[in-house]
């Protein structure tokens, strides 16, 4: 019989954990599955996902730079993904249809609040990135309190669209990158950029940061050193990267795939042993 077919889809891909990390869940679930990394340009992503779920796979992770276009294509779209206008979870549904789903929010809450212990209530936030990610996060931000959110991003327009998506004038404001030393320093610092993917370093003024300041890049890996250094430069309080919250979202496409969530913990301890 041949095992059930998993993949998950991006542009760069290279870097990614997911298919150690399902394989991981899979094992720890008894479960027998494939799951590989698909490199894929924007232009071809709608064809090759099709022709993924016509030759019979079970469910697709979407990462950077395509969880706008992974949202468009499906024929079902799930509350949490409606409302952020992105999906990272694509599952094949009943009569050879597409739902989409969006894990990001509830894994970057539980890693964030759960895992490394960061209250954000009532904290002033800069989320830096307008893109798939960061639409994925920004409402959970507020669901869970803080006191304003501050959008910045390289294209204004994109940050200028999340606003207006969110609207929720009083505590979420929009800022251009050449305003930010002028900004005085914020509490939370999240970074949904894809810059250090790209190998781009972010112009950050160390104003932003002050030995209060929490900071969290939602990147894993090499792609999070530079903010990770940044942060470390401005004296931060506290920085980590989003290895926690790729397991959370990870084990939350799984738990939809599989009726079963795995427990992230162990998995989380070795990753993090092995990136020492
Ligand atoms: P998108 O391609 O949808 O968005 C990319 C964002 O990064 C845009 O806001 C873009 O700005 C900005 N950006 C890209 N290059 C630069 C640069 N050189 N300088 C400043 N801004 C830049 O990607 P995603 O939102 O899907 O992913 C963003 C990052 O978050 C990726 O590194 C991804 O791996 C990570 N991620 C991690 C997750 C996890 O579970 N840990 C989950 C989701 C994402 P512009 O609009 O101007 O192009």
């Amino acid at each position: 019989m041949t095992a059930l077919q998993f993949a998950v889809f991006g542009h760069p891909i290279g870097h990614s954990l997911s298919p150690r990390i399902h394989q991981a869940f899979a094992r720890q679930c008894g479960i027998e599955l494939e799951y590989r990394a698909v490199d894929v340009t924007a232009e071809n992503f709608e064809s090759v996902v099709r022709g993924f779920f016509e030759g019979g796979g079970r469910g697709a992770n979407v990462t950077s730079p395509h969880k706008a276009a992974a949202f468009g294509l499906a024929d079902e779209r799930s509350a949490a993904s409606t409302r952020v206008g992105t999906a990272n979870v694509l599952s094949r549904a009943a009569a050879g249809r597409l739902a989409a789903h969006n894990t990001d929010g509830d894994g970057f809450m539980r890693d964030l609040a759960e895992r490394q212990g960061i209250d954000v209530h009532g904290q002033d936030t800069l989320l830096l990135g307008a893109g798939g990610a960061a639409r994925g996060v920004a409402w959970h931000l507020l669901d869970a309190g803080v006191r304003t959110l501050t959008i910045v991003n390289r294209s204004p327009a994109a940050a200028a669209a999340l606003s207006d998506a969110i609207d929720e004038p009083a505590e979420v404001h929009v800022c251009c990158w050449d305003e930010l030393s002028t900004r005085g320093s914020y509490d939370l610092i999240v970074n949904a950029t894809s810059a250090g993917l790209l190998g781009a370093t972010l112009p950050l003024p160390l104003s932003l940061a002050g030995p209060g300041t929490a900071c969290y890049d939602l990147s894993y890996g090499e792609a999070a050193g530079g903010f990770l250094r940044w942060a470390s430069s401005a004296g931060v309080r506290y920085a980590c990267d989003g290895l926690g919250m790729l397991l959370e979202t990870a084990a939350d496409a799984f738990a939809l795939w599989h009726g079963r969530r795995p427990d992230t913990d162990e998995l989380y301890r070795a990753l993090r042993a092995q990136a020492a």
